[in-house]
């Protein structure tokens, strides 16, 4: 039997407010537990919540970055269980009539097509607190930290038709909302959050599968992980005559395996009604027309742009522009005078690779887009040739100037006379007699080694085009 794998994310971004979403506790991470959980997070008797008009301001902002239809008016729930974390008994979400309505997102397979997945909606809502056992002998501790803090809840249609697919999605809306900058982004700090569901039908069925969701994953490497055991835990239930029966597991990263954690619970568990403390909230379009204006621009449209503008291969772009500050980056090396190309290649390879192996972030990086951009001037204008480029590189990484400088100081400026080329060339066959007969004889191959000899005379700093072409012709006599 062919299976067709069905995957719905539901990913949960934490919103980059100053304050929570209800109250005026600050939402900074790694503060002492219940430092900054105050009475409304407490969930005390008699307190209001107030409602951040910030996290409204970047829920439409993703609404606008997904074309989504956004409603005129949209309504906070209580969604009602219990649990330790929970001091209210209820989470403040939406339930009917969330802030952000149907929307798209495409998504790049690997074979380079592209596919829309329809997202069904993104609805505000607040963070539970978090139960601690590891520090506590028969007991849990609760930390209030983290309750309140504002959550766009992004809650894809089941449009994912393998893994592949899923988590291309799921790091394509972690890089939509970071470049819209609502939401920071940190996995490791639980900043961004995937919930899957996954379900197999036969191929060519029509009818969807009953699926299971796995929680709360962190990782695009634990997500993929995650699903892959899924996926073979499912289809191996059913071929060997069970059922998959709908329900929430737990993925244990250390042991590579997905857990029954409780049966799936429906909406109507829940007992979801409007909360009677907040007003619903009505959005007007010069609000939205506002926000609009404000909007940067997005990934896609950086991305076509820097292959129509810089002339970049699709890859290239795409690469470049994964995050906003690679791609400012990238700029300011072009408007430093450097040729896009090259500057596309240094950028992506040359700096990359170096930011890699010392574990640096592009901010911490000791080479300025300005030096790079020098650097690469010098390169085209024949000063210096690409292999003698890199030691300058290097000698800029560890501080010594900028490349002009570098240059002058080591005298590595690129040997372009032709005269002194030719008579070092001279030289060089005078010594080589053998070499020089091989490779009349047919062996010519061995230009590499003439090319490498000239080169070692001159310490790298002979033009390598000048040195071919007359190394060629006098060889070829
Ligand atoms: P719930 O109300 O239980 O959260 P939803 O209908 O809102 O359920 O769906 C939650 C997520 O599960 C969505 O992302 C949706 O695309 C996905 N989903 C729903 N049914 C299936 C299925 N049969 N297989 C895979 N994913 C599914
Ligand atoms: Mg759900």
């Amino acid at each position: 039997m062919q299976w067709e794998t069905v995957i719905g994310l539901e990913i949960h971004t934490q919103l980059a407010t100053q304050s929570k979403i209800f109250s005026g506790a600050s939402i900074a991470y790694g503060a002492e537990p219940n430092a900054q959980a105050c009475i409304v997070d407490l969930g005390f008797p008699g307190v209001l919540p107030v409602l951040n008009e910030a996290a409204v301001d970047m829920a439409l902002k993703f609404g606008l970055s997904i074309n989504a239809e956004i409603g005129e008016r949209s309504i906070f729930a209580r969604k009602n269980y219990f649990y330790p974390d929970l001091p209210k008994g209820y989470q403040i979400s939406q339930f009917e009539l969330p802030i952000v309505g149907k929307g798209s997102l495409t998504i790049d397979r690997e074979d380079g097509s592209q596919k829309v997945i329809g997202i069904t909606r993104a609805h505000l809502e607040e963070d539970a607190g978090k139960s601690l056992h590891e520090d506590f002998h028969g007991m849990s501790g609760i930390d209030l930290n983290r309750a309140g803090t504002p959550l766009l809840e992004i809650v894809s249609e089941p449009d994912m038709r393998s893994i592949k697919e899923a988590v291309a999605y799921a790091r394509k809306i972690h890089q939509l909302v970071v470049y819209l900058g609502i939401c920071d982004g940190n996995m490791q700090e639980g900043s961004f959050r995937v919930d899957a569901n996954l379900s197999i039908r036969p191929k060519g069925e029509e009818a969807l599968g009953t699926r299971t969701e796995l929680k709360n994953i962190n990782s695009f490497r634990f997500l993929e992980r995650a699903l892959n055991y899924e996926l073979e835990r499912q289809i191996d239930l059913v071929e060997s005559g069970g059922q998959v029966v709908q329900e929430t597991r737990l993925y244990d990263a250390d042991k590579d395996e997905t857990r029954s954690m409780r049966s799936k619970e429906e909406a109507n568990d829940y007992r979801y009604f409007p909360d009677p403390d907040l007003l619903p909230v009505e959005i007007d379009s010069a609000r939205l027309e506002s926000i609009r204006q404000g909007m940067p621009e997005l990934p896609d449209e950086k991305r076509s742009r820097f292959a129509s503008e810089y002339g970049l291969s699709a890859e290239d772009a795409g690469k470049l522009t994964l995050s906003r500050p690679l791609a400012d980056y990238y700029e300011s090396t072009v408007a430093a005078g450097a040729e896009p190309k090259m500057s596309a290649n240094w950028v992506t390879v040359e700096l990359g690779g170096a930011l890699n192996k010392t574990g640096l972030e592009l901010s911490e990086s000791p080479i300025s887009p300005e030096q790079l951009g020098g650097l690469l001037k010098r390169i085209a204008d024949n000063t210096i040739s690409g292999k003698i480029a890199k030691q300058v590189f290097e000698a800029i990484w560890s501080g010594e100037g900028d490349a002009d400088s570098i240059i002058e100081a080591r005298g590595l400026k690129q040997i372009t006379d032709t005269g002194a080329i030719e008579a070092i060339i001279d030289k060089v066959i005078a010594d080589n007699p053998k070499q020089v007969e091989q490779f009349k004889g047919g062996k010519e191959k061995l230009l590499g080694f003439f090319v490498g000899q000239v080169m070692k005379a001159t310490q790298g700093k002979a033009n390598p085009g000048e040195v071919n072409k007359i190394l060629l012709g006098k060889l070829k006599d």
